[in-house]
């Protein structure tokens, strides 16, 4: 199931060194790089051919390289001076390929939020379905439904979870009567409650801790027998949407049972969702990565194992989610990634493709480690910002990497106004980023606020958009074949755009 390797704006980009001949510096990297394959093995023979998982000690050393072959500082600035070249030179040529001026857009908020909702996005790879309820979705569920609210169950949950409610939101939630059912309350006390469901606007930027705290409303709402038939109502109204919005590809990422039951309803969801929207949709299985390391890969094995004797086009990738501060990728998901790339190196027809939540926050070395386990997409991926040999590592590897600008602004991982983010420098030095959401209804975005975001807040231009675009689809993990037909409707849909834009 390998993507398809596509050329496109990016084919003109330079080279870090600039010159065909190696340099000193250029073969020290060289070093410094093998230390990951190295180290990649290592990960399968303890984690693939036996059951003994690499501890803390024994990993940092693998990355280190004989003295000879050590940066000096100098050399660490040299390559960093590199990049920044690269970024410099990516950013002309790109500027210089594009056939809309955004300047224009920039200066004018109603104009760019036309273009924007206008203009073609290809897929979304980065998108939790439980983050997605609206006002008038969750209005819905909870009127159709009519559950006992009880605002004592909430602010137990939440503080038992770690997690947090500030004190007036506890204080308000408390206002609400001891139990009672959602349709017995006022107006005010439903609109109130429904509140919970999204992040506070003031301040702007949170702790992860009180975004987590949504998702104690958002379970309670949705898990029981009715699971299933909410989340198909949640899945269209999205879906619909998205494809308003232009996006012609999702990948969701969620937890499901490793059962033949869970295979056919999300066959059968993408078959139904592709009829009905338009949309192809394809899954992610994830799990949290607070659980211990055992037995998040004791799930993925098992989806492993099952998919291999019953595969379905539908399901394509693990992740895992939840807060990555204090659960680090060596720590928690070489049980499982380590098994999976070991996998997939010796069965052709391997059925999981592999992203892994990492460098939005926590331990910084979670994206070196990612991909020395063998993803093919990091999902965030902002602290790769502070490692230039694992920056080389990614670009040299064409690993994906999903962005999300407004979900890292509210969650205090990148203020938008502060700097530019990260997502500009990384695709102008080749990674195939592309730009998804995260939680488009915790965070009252959308994939058109993303790109609003990116050029109302960085220098983006034109052609770098559409390259952000082509990289959903091809960084997708969907089969080749899928993927083909992805871009040749972008093609079209850029063909469509740029003659009405014209005119
Ligand atoms: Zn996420």
């Amino acid at each position: 199931m390998k993507g398809l390797k596509l050329l496109l704006s990016t084919a003109s980009m330079l080279a870090v060194t600039g010159c065909a001949e190696q340099d000193g510096l250029e073969s020290k990297i060289e070093v410094h790089l093998q230390t990951y394959e190295a180290a990649r093995q290592l990960v399968i023979e303890r984690n693939y051919q036996s059951d003994e998982p690499i501890s803390r000690q024994e990993w940092e050393p693998l990355f280190n390289v004989a003295d000879e072959f050590r940066l000096s500082d100098a050399e660490l600035d040299e390559l960093r001076a590199r990049q920044s070249k690269l970024i410099a030179q990516n950013k002309i040529i790109a500027s210089e390929n594009s056939l809309i001026d955004l300047d224009s857009l920039r200066r004018d908020p109603a104009a760019l939020a036309d273009f924007c909702y206008q203009m073609p996005k290809g897929g979304m790879l980065h998108v939790h379905p439980y983050g997605l309820f609206t006002r008038d979705i969750i209005t819905e569920l909870l009127t159709r439904y009519n559950p006992i609210i009880e605002p004592e169950y909430f602010i137990t949950t939440v503080k038992n979870q770690s997690q947090v409610l500030y004190e007036h939101e506890i204080e308000a939630l408390r206002s609400l009567p001891e139990s009672s059912p959602f349709l017995d309350l006022t107006a005010a006390e439903q609109s109130l409650f429904t509140d919970y469901f999204f992040l506070p606007t003031d301040p702007v930027s949170h702790d992860f801790t009180r975004f987590d705290a949504i998702f104690a409303f958002v379970i309670w709402m949705v898990e029981d027998e009715h699971l299933n038939e909410k989340m198909e109502v949640l899945y269209l109204d999205f879906l619909h949407r998205a494809a308003a919005h232009g996006i012609s590809y999702i990948e969701f990422t969620n937890g499901y049972s490793p059962t033949v039951e869970s295979i056919e309803l999300l066959t059968r969801w993408s078959d139904k969702f592709l009829e009905e929207t338009g949309v192809v949709v394809r899954w992610n299985l994830g799990t949290v990565r607070f659980l211990p390391g055992d037995v998040i890969a004791d799930y993925f094995k098992a989806w492993n194992a099952l998919l291999a004797e019953n595969p379905t086009d539908a399901i394509v990738g693990i992740d895992i989610y939840a807060i990555e501060r204090g659960n680090p990728a060596l720590e928690k998901a070489q049980h499982s990634y380590g098994y999976l790339v070991g996998y997939n190196s010796e069965n052709e027809n391997y059925p999981l493709e592999m992203t892994m939540h990492s460098g939005e926050m926590g331990d910084p070395r979670n994206v070196r480690d990612a991909m020395v386990m063998g993803v093919g997409r990091l999902g965030h991926g902002v602290l790769l910002k502070q490692d230039p040999i694992a920056i080389e590592y990614a670009r040299r590897n064409n690993i994906g990497i999903e962005m999300n600008i407004n979900s890292n602004h509210q969650l205090s991982v990148h203020d938008k106004y502060a700097a530019p983010h990260p997502f500009i420098d990384f695709l102008r030095l080749g990674i195939p980023v592309s730009l998804s959401t995260d939680n488009d209804g915790i965070f009252d975005t959308n994939r058109s606020k993303e790109c609003i975001a990116a050029v109302s807040t960085t220098d983006v231009s034109y052609n770098e958009l559409r390259a952000l675009s082509y990289n959903s689809i091809t960084t997708s993990f969907a089969s080749p074949a899928t993927q083909q037909v992805l871009v040749d409707d972008l093609n079209m849909r850029f063909i469509d755009f740029e003659r009405d834009f014209a005119n």
